[in-house]
């Protein structure tokens, strides 16, 4: 992070990068605040800001309703033990958190990933989706890659294009007329 931090071409990223490094090197401190209050009755602050974050969505089986408008559930019940801690908090939707009390069976084995048995015993695991999938090796050595296009390939293939525009009709848009002179702004003399 330092070496980005002082590297010229990064320009006007440097601050961005310089509060990212801050934020990073305080890790422990900030992770510590999402057990801060694990016997307060609703999850608030930096913990709810987490869940929301991490799941995005509520964690019922096939439900795209958004954690913003979810509550935020105690996975295992503040009335009977359940901790307010990350492990134990996720996004339900009014129809989800009440499914609790009809039979389903919820668990969180793993911050996150939540494990919702039905009344009938089928097994449904959910976990919010990543907010992008995982970027491609860095360095990835000299191609082609699976999938990729030779470079013989892709020249082939770009002058199959290159033809195509160059034998066919003309047919580009018609330009719109020039501008017409109009009358002079001022009533100045020409100038000559
Ligand atoms: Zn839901």
């Amino acid at each position: 992070m330092q070496r980005f931090a002082a590297d010229p071409v990064l320009g006007d990223w440097h601050g961005l990068l310089a509060e990212i490094a801050a934020q990073w090197a305080r890790r422990d401190e900030l992770r510590a605040r999402l057990a801060a209050h694990p016997d307060a009755r609703f999850a608030r602050g930096p913990l709810a800001d987490h869940i929301r974050a991490r799941d995005r969505y509520c964690c019922g089986p096939g439900c795209t309703r958004s954690a913003r408008s979810a509550d935020l559930d105690h996975t295992h019940e503040h009335s009977r033990g359940g901790k307010t801690v990350e492990a134990n908090i996720g996004p339900g939707c009014r129809r989800h958190h009440r499914d609790k009390d009809r039979g389903w069976t919820l668990t969180q084995p793993e911050p996150g990933l939540f494990r919702w048995v039905s009344p009938l015993g089928r097994v449904y695991l959910t976990r919010g989706e990543p907010i992008r999938p995982d970027l491609p090796d860095l360095d990835p050595g000299p191609g082609p890659h699976p999938g990729e296009e030779s470079d013989v390939q892709a020249e082939r293939r770009l002058r199959r294009y290159d033809r195509k525009i160059l034998d066919g009709p003309g047919a580009d848009p018609l330009r719109p007329p020039p501008p017409r002179a109009g009358p002079a702004p001022h009533d100045e003399p020409p100038p000559f």
